[in-house]
This record gives C-alpha cells, sequence and structure tokens, in this order.
C-alpha cells in the first residue's frame, strides 16, 4: 500500500493544535501537512499557508506534497457565526465544496469533516438524542453542519468519496483556547480557575451541554478513521457522546481541587443556542459500527484540565 500523506486544513485551531502531533506519531513528521490561515508562532513541522476558499490554491497544496487524506477543520463555530451569519455560511460551505471536490477529482482516499451537536435543533428530542432525528438548526453554524453532512452523504453516494465524519460535543482541552463556540466556557473556566481567579459564565447555572475531552476526541476520530469502510453504515455523521454536565457541575468538580473558587452566572445570546441543543447524545450506532466507548468523566477531565494546566500557568 503507498505511502499516506495527511493534510489537516484548519491546523492552528482548537482540535488541529491536539490532532496534528499525533497524526504525525502516526503516519510520520513528513506525511502530515499542516494548513491555516497563518502561520503558527511555534514551528510545528510542514505547514502551508492556505485559504481553503480559493480553490487553485488547494490543489496546488494536494498535488505537490501528494496528499492521501484530507483532515478539513477549518469552519466559523457557532457564536462568531452569529456576529455574521452570511460571511460563516459562505466560509464553511465554500471551504467544504473546495474539499469535496479536490478529493473527487485528485483521488484523495479517505475525508474527515466534523459535524457537531449545533446540527440539532428544536424538534430533536434533548435527552438521548438519537442518530436519526429531525435536524432543524438554529444557528447559521448548525445549518452550515447539516450542509454538511448531506453533501459528505452525496459525494459518497454519487462518487464514492470515502468521506467520515462525527457529530463533536463542545470539545473540552487545554492545548489551545476555543475559537468561538457556545461551549467555550468548559475551557475558559479551568484558565480562571488555576489562576486563582472567579469565573464568569455566559451560560445559567443549570445549562447541561454534551462535552467531550481531547484526548477522547482524538482517539474517536482516528478510530473512525482506521475502521474498515465496510464498518462504516453512517455517511452523513455519527453521534459522539463523552460527558454531559451543566456549569454548576464542573465548578463543583473543580472546587474539589480550589474550595475557594467561585462562578457567576451572567447569560448571554448564547444562552439561547446552548437552550436549542441536546442535553445528552445517544451514540449508540458509533458504539455497534466502530467500537466507539468514551473514557473521560467529569472528574478525570477536571484532574487532566487542572493538572495540565497548573504547569502551563506555572
Ligand atoms: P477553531 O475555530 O479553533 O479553528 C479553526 C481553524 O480554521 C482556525 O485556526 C482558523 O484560522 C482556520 N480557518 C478559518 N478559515 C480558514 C480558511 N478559509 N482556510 C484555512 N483555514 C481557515 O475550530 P476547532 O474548534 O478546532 O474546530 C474544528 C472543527 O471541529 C470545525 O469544523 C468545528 O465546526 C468542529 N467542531 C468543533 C467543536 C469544538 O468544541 N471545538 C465542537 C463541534 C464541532
Amino acid at each position: 500500500m503507498p505511502r499516506e500523506t495527511i493534510l489537516v486544513i484548519g491546523a492552528n485551531g482548537q482540535i488541529g493544535t491536539a490532532l496534528l502531533p499525533q497524526l504525525q506519531d502516526q503516519f510520520g513528521i513528513d506525511h502530515v501537512i499542516a494548513a491555516d490561515l497563518r502561520k503558527p508562532s511555534s514551528d510545528t513541522g510542514i505547514f502551508e499557508v492556505l485559504d481553503a476558499t480559493k480553490p487553485d490554491r488547494l490543489t496546488d497544496v494536494v498535488r505537490r506534497h501528494r496528499v492521501t487524506q484530507i483532515y478539513h477543520l477549518a469552519a466559523i463555530l457557532s457564536a462568531k457565526g452569529e456576529s455574521d451569519p452570511i460571511w460563516a455560511w459562505n466560509l464553511n460551505m465554500q471551504t467544504l465544496l473546495n474539499v469535496l471536490e479536490v478529493s473527487r477529482l485528485h483521488g484523495i482516499r479517505k475525508v474527515f469533516v466534523p459535524s457537531s451537536i449545533a446540527a440539532f435543533g428544536e424538534h430533536a428530542p434533548k435527552y438521548d438524542t438519537p442518530q436519526t432525528t429531525p435536524l432543524d438548526p438554529a444557528t447559521v453554524y448548525g445549518i452550515s453542519k447539516v450542509a454538511t453532512e448531506n453533501w459528505s452523504l452525496y459525494y459518497h453516494k454519487r462518487y464514492g468519496l470515502d468521506v467520515r465524519s462525527l457529530r463533536y460535543p463542545g470539545v473540552i482541552s487545554y492545548q489551545s483556547m476555543p475559537g468561538g463556540g457556545t461551549t467555550d466556557y468548559a475551557v475558559s473556566i479551568f484558565h480562571e480557575a488555576v489562576q486563582g481567579r472567579s469565573f464568569e459564565c455566559f451560560l445559567a447555572a443549570d445549562t447541561r451541554l454534551p462535552m467531550i475531552y481531547m484526548d477522547d476526541v482524538l482517539r474517536a476520530t482516528l478510530e473512525l478513521m482506521e475502521a474498515p469502510e465496510s464498518q462504516i453504515s453512517v455517511r452523513t455523521s455519527y453521534n459522539l457522546a463523552g460527558v454531559s454536565f451543566t456549569p454548576a457541575e464542573l465548578t463543583a468538580a473543580i472546587q474539589t481541587y480550589f474550595p475557594n473558587f467561585v462562578t457567576q452566572y451572567k447569560p448571554d445570546f448564547r444562552q439561547a443556542i446552548a437552550e436549542s441543543w441536546p442535553k445528552t447524545i445517544d451514540d449508540s450506532v458509533a458504539r455497534q459500527d466502530w467500537g466507539w466507548k468514551p473514557a473521560f468523566d467529569l472528574p478525570r477531565l477536571t484532574h487532566e484540565m487542572i493538572t495540565n494546566l497548573t504547569t502551563v500557568y506555572r
């Protein structure tokens, strides 16, 4: 089998920053191409400055490096997207269609494009949200994710492109700051706590949302991408669950390390977005198809975040 060369688009973001070293370990540092709008501050291996809305530039990168797999992580996220819906839609859709077209035309073997719990809306059950359910999202980001899922399915059915996807919950990580989503509070809160500060939360205390620790995200993504094609029954996007909690429960978990830590609640426009999303996710199809099982519950995730961020701020 020829050696794989992986292109990661949006590599400087919250997920790309953590995924890149894992892909470099798996495929070799010379076989992973990181790409984003700007060069990162530290050296991370092979890097291409790339605006994925530009198809010619994307084609050039794919051909020059003989890319065989693409991880497409560039997107405008939920909260940021609401500040300029048309811009967010255009960016999310243009980059997606460029990735799918270049993949079809240049024989890319596998494509990964994440979806999100933001694809769900008012008419999806809020608890144990099933794999297949109405998708009527409340944000432009969610609309773009539903369209992403349908385009992925279309390219698979029409052209046989091996596109795979996960509906990520809110991602919690210490490696970098999140990029403007509605679950960002669950990262920021740890940064404040380890610096001995109180935290102002933009969601109400009892807002339960599906979340996932980065290690689980990376393992799920790589396990999905490694699974034999015959085990992939979902070509829109797989439901994926980690752990669901509220800001009050997260605060209590942090207080086991910092008893004096306090959270004040000042819900803003993101509260309505959060309320349109599921509270818990049924990921039984991912479990059945390719053996998914999350490893990080709230106490373990809290321990990892505090331990790692304490080192960062020391
Ligand atoms: P992020 O905002 O942290 O990073 C996105 C990256 O894409 C940024 O580095 C940005 O510079 C880059 N980018 C933007 N426009 C680009 C363009 N035109 N060309 C090239 N690069 C461009 O996002 P993230 O949190 O890492 O999310 C990655 C993917 O996972 C996205 O598809 C997102 O929708 C999805 N997702 C993330 C979460 C989460 O909690 N982080 C949850 C659900 C789904």
